[in-house]
């Protein structure tokens, strides 16, 4: 496994945390399931996990939770 050399700082680990969330942050563009029964906020580029839908299509069967 490839592992640091040396362990970082207080300040390098929290430097590179805040430049992280700051990514994460401008990364939080959601956009709306295309399935206009369902219209679920959804990651882009991704199948809405509420319906099984990408694209105006269904791609996955969603299976109800089983309890
Ligand atoms: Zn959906």
């Amino acid at each position: 496994m490839p592992n640091p050399k040396h362990k970082h700082s207080k300040t390098r680990n929290r430097r590179d945390r805040a430049v992280w969330s700051k990514r994460v942050e401008t990364a939080k563009t959601i956009a709306t399931c295309t399935n206009p029964e369902c219209k679920q906020p959804v990651l882009p580029h991704h199948v809405c996990l509420a319906c099984g839908t990408y694209d105006g299509k269904k791609v996955i069967e969603i299976k109800e939770k089983k309890k």
